[in-house]
């Protein structure tokens, strides 16, 4: 398949400006490829984290701060569109956002009455993230004269029941890739679907794990043939070291799949450690990109390594190890 898929992560949808630079690169990719790429994205970024927190108080029987926290992930995304998304279309898309904060204002509600937050209710909760966002992307893709489908992560990803970090099940996750999401390319619509996000058999919402949007891009690539899966981030590829941890680090340029999945294994938080498997089995090429800076030339990471004989390719570290 000619299309590619373009994973938007967590600082790339943060607010209106993120979304309208995303909305830019989508032009672009849509324009220069001619067929229509899937857009996958990350919550708003901390909404994940917010969500979790909350989940956390639920348990404890805290009311008063799920309310102010829902009330103020409620605020970010109508914010968003309306700066986004003009009338008419403006109140649908906003309908859809408000349906989905109302359900997470119950599902919380229930937990904090109840006092408890299994793996599986985290769960239920953590999916609103990307839920909410992928509409708001959706919506502001349209406004922008680019033609979209909402797709319903919970109906596109068949996992397991392991809540939290759940593994996609290859073979039902193909057919419904097929189902929900190959159609609207064929018609020339752009499918835009949260990433992180999934379901079980029964239709169950799950998570892949932290960073999981990552996975989800490359599961939704393999699952499609696409030619490239995209990871759009906040920083210029790969580099050479964490930049929270070393000065000036270089970009790395090309990275064969084994070299990225140990970098990512060990500590490189730019690449969910998953990522590489589906793209390994399907020999499709990723991209680590950033969406600040669309013209640098990004990372490349395919199954050949290159050619160059290089001592070091980069270097990652995980802390709060103990090897016993
Ligand atoms: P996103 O929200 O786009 O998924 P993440 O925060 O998950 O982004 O990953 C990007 C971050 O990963 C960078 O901002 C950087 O701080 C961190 N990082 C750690 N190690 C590396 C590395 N070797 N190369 C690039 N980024 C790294
Ligand atoms: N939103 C999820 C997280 O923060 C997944 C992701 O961003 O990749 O972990
Ligand atoms: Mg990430």
């Amino acid at each position: 398949m000619n299309s590619v898929v373009m994973k938007f992560g967590g600082t790339s949808v943060a607010d209106a400006d993120a979304i309208r630079r995303l909305i830019a690169i989508v032009s672009a990719q849509a324009a220069r490829s001619g067929a229509p790429p899937v857009v996958v994205v990350s919550a708003m970024s901390k909404v994940t984290d917010q969500l979790l927190r909350m989940t956390a108080d639920a348990s404890r029987g805290e009311r008063a701060t799920i309310s102010s926290g829902v009330d103020e992930i409620r605020r970010r995304h109508l914010a968003a569109i309306e700066a986004l998304v003009p009338p008419p279309d403006r109140d649908a898309v906003s309908a859809e956002v408000e349906q989905q904060i109302e359900e997470l204002r119950a599902m919380l509600t229930a937990l904090a009455i109840l006092r408890e937050a299994s793996p599986r209710s985290c769960d239920g909760i953590a999916a609103a993230g990307e839920l909410l966002s992928s509409r708001v992307v959706a919506g502001a893709l349209q406004a922008a004269g680019i033609r979209t489908a909402w797709v319903d992560a919970r109906q596109a990803i068949v996992t397991d029941d392991h809540y939290t970090a759940a593994a996609p099940l290859t073979v039902e996750t193909g057919e419904a890739l097929k189902r929900e999401v190959a159609p609207h390319i064929a018609t020339g619509l752009v499918p835009v679907i949260g990433g992180y996000v999934g379901a079980t058999r029964d239709g169950v919402a799950t998570t892949l794990g932290r960073g999981g949007s990552d996975y989800s891009a490359a599961i939704i690539g393999a699952g499609l043939g696409v030619a490239e899966i995209q990871i759009w981030t906040d920083v210029d590829g790969m580099l050479t070291a964490d930049p929270r941890v070393v000065r000036d680090p270089r970009v790395v340029a090309h990275l064969s799949f084994g070299e990225a999945s140990e970098l990512a294994y060990f500590g490189a938080k730019v690449l969910h450690p998953s990522t590489i498997l589906p793209a390994v089995s399907t020999d499709i090429p990723v991209r680590i990109l950033n969406s600040r800076r669309p013209e640098a030339a990004g990372t490349l990471i395919t199954a050949r390594p290159p050619l160059n004989d290089r001592p070091i390719v980069a270097l990652a570290c995980k802390r709060n190890i103990t090897v016993v």
